[in-house]
């Protein structure tokens, strides 16, 4: 039996299912929201139903985007030869504080991962081959950005091969090294990865 009544564990409960929480700490956070203003908490409340309501994938590139089509893909003024292929949201927001890249993106959604049961039909790997396939498509260039690790290497190789089939006359490209090996491209800092981004090489 808790000691909490119902709607304070549920509260705990919810909070604790997030990345990172324990369950102290979301029961700090359940605390902090009942001593919060009522505007406060609704605030946050609106806010979890609103990404959740408003936010989709994007129809061109799968990045998070409210309405059909993502900001970068309405955005005229992207380079449409190169596409750089992430595999989540959030490493497009990291590649975009380098302002290095004026090109477009392909977010797949994840990284291969047979141990996982994460096969190419889990990813957004044939919506890819799609874009590059079309017969108006002026895309020159791939730029495989997936993480450095075993995941991410083994996604950007499958993906290598796949085009060089599919697309022969197409670049693909690999961030440089100089990453660090390993880790996520979200925490890579805005210099080493505008390098990386400047030093990619062919694959
Ligand atoms: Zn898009």
């Amino acid at each position: 039996m808790s000691v909490y009544a119902p709607p304070i564990q549920r509260l705990v409960t919810e909070l604790s299912k997030l990345p990172g929480v324990g369950s102290r700490t979301a029961q700090r956070l359940a605390f902090h929201i009942l001593r919060a203003p009522v505007e406060d908490a609704e605030g946050l409340a609106q806010a979890i139903r609103d990404v959740k309501e408003r936010i989709t994938l994007c129809e061109v590139c799968a990045n998070l985007a409210e309405g059909p089509r993502c900001r970068i893909c309405e955005d005229e003024r992207r380079d449409g030869t190169v596409i750089c292929v992430v595999e989540e949201p959030s490493d497009v927001i990291a590649l975009e504080r380098t302002h290095e890249y004026r090109g477009r993106y392909h977010v797949l959604g994840g990284a291969l991962s047979p141990i996982d049961g994460i096969d190419a039909e889990d990813l957004k790997i044939a919506e890819l081959f799609r874009r590059v396939e079309d017969p108006a498509s002026t895309i020159r260039e791939i730029v495989l950005a997936t993480n450095p690790t075993t995941t991410g290497e083994a996604t950007a190789l499958h993906i290598a091969e796949a085009l060089r089939e599919r697309a022969p006359g197409l670049a693909v490209t690999r961030l440089a090294s100089g990453l660090p090996v390993g880790a996520d491209l979200e925490y890579a800092d805005e210099v080493t990865l505008g390098r990386a981004f400047a030093g990619r090489r062919a694959l």
